[in-house]
């Protein structure tokens, strides 16, 4: 599933290609990914619309529209989901298998491919209402870390990924932001001391935007049409190197030797999803 810096890569692809095009028209494969609107509905609230701008909080994405002749701008939030992806292609190439939805944009055309449809697009703004501070934005700040960590019992894991509190982090980042940070991912969060937050602030902002910066250097296969080959959740891309697991300092690398003491990294399961850590620099 794609994470906060997976999703900002994109959004930065994206925006060059789509900002100033009009949407000419709209077309669901899968209409399970739109809701709670129908297709139909979908259809008539986007169809003429300019594309302003594509705007990212946490891991979901929107474009920004406009009416014709109108400034105000409205959000077309997209999730990618488990498995989904969106590129730009021309409007003459067949289409991939597992589209579900299409943007005619001329002689282009955005296609979100889902395999898995668990997807969603939609102009409610319900699930961008319920999210937290992004974990990018400057209004996340220590305080509101210590402020996201107050009042639970959850482990300092599991709350790292509850995106009503930070958006932006899932599995493998929240597993490689402990380790940088040297924090027990099973601590509880209520219980961590000053110094413990200000390092996880420090260690998500750091690494975010170290992979954010990997990835805008990298030659991506958006598309990702057959095996994804893990690096940067998009498609396996002919003549890169896999970096995939180097890229990594524990996800993904049970094991093998921790890359700040040598030590075994291990995996548990940690409320049903695989928490891979250093015990030995995360003891505490
Ligand atoms: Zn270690």
């Amino acid at each position: 599933m794609p994470e906060l810096p997976e999703v900002e890569v994109l959004r930065c692809h994206l925006e060059p290609l789509l900002v100033g095009k009009r949407v000419t028209g709209f077309q669901v494969l899968k209409p399970r990914v739109v809701r709670p609107e129908t297709p139909r509905q979908l259809q008539g609230g986007v169809a003429g619309c300019s594309i302003k701008g594509v705007g990212r909080q946490g891991k979901f994405l929107w474009l920004d529209l406009a009416k014709a002749r109108s400034r105000k701008t409205f959000p077309l939030t997209i999730h990618l989901g488990m498995t989904g992806r969106l590129f730009v292609q021309d409007s003459d190439c067949p289409l991939p298998g597992h589209t579900a939805a299409v943007f005619g944009l001329g002689r282009k055309r955005l296609v979100f491919r889902d395999p898995r449809s668990f997807g969603r697009v939609t102009l409610k703004t319900d699930s961008l209402d319920q999210l937290g501070v992004d974990a990018l934005s400057g209004e996340f700040t220590i305080p509101k870390l210590m402020d996201a960590f107050s009042r639970t019992s959850q482990a300092v894991k599991i709350r790292l990924m509850d995106q009503q509190h930070i958006a932006g982090l899932g599995n493998i980042y929240a597993c490689e932001v402990l380790h940088r940070a040297r924090v027990s991912p099973f601590s509880a969060a209520s219980e961590l001391r000053l110094a413990k937050v200000k390092a996880l602030h420090q260690a998500i902002r750091v690494t975010l935007q170290k992979q954010i910066e990997l990835g805008s250097k990298l030659k991506l296969n958006f598309a990702g049409e057959g095996k994804s080959d893990g690096l940067f959740y998009f498609g396996s891309t002919p003549g890169q190197a896999h970096q995939s697991r180097e890229r990594f300092r524990v996800y993904g690398r049970e094991g093998e030797a921790c890359p700040a003491c040598g030590n075994k990294i291990e995996r548990v399961e940690q409320a049903k999803r695989g928490t891979f850590f250093c015990p030995q620099c995360q003891a505490g």
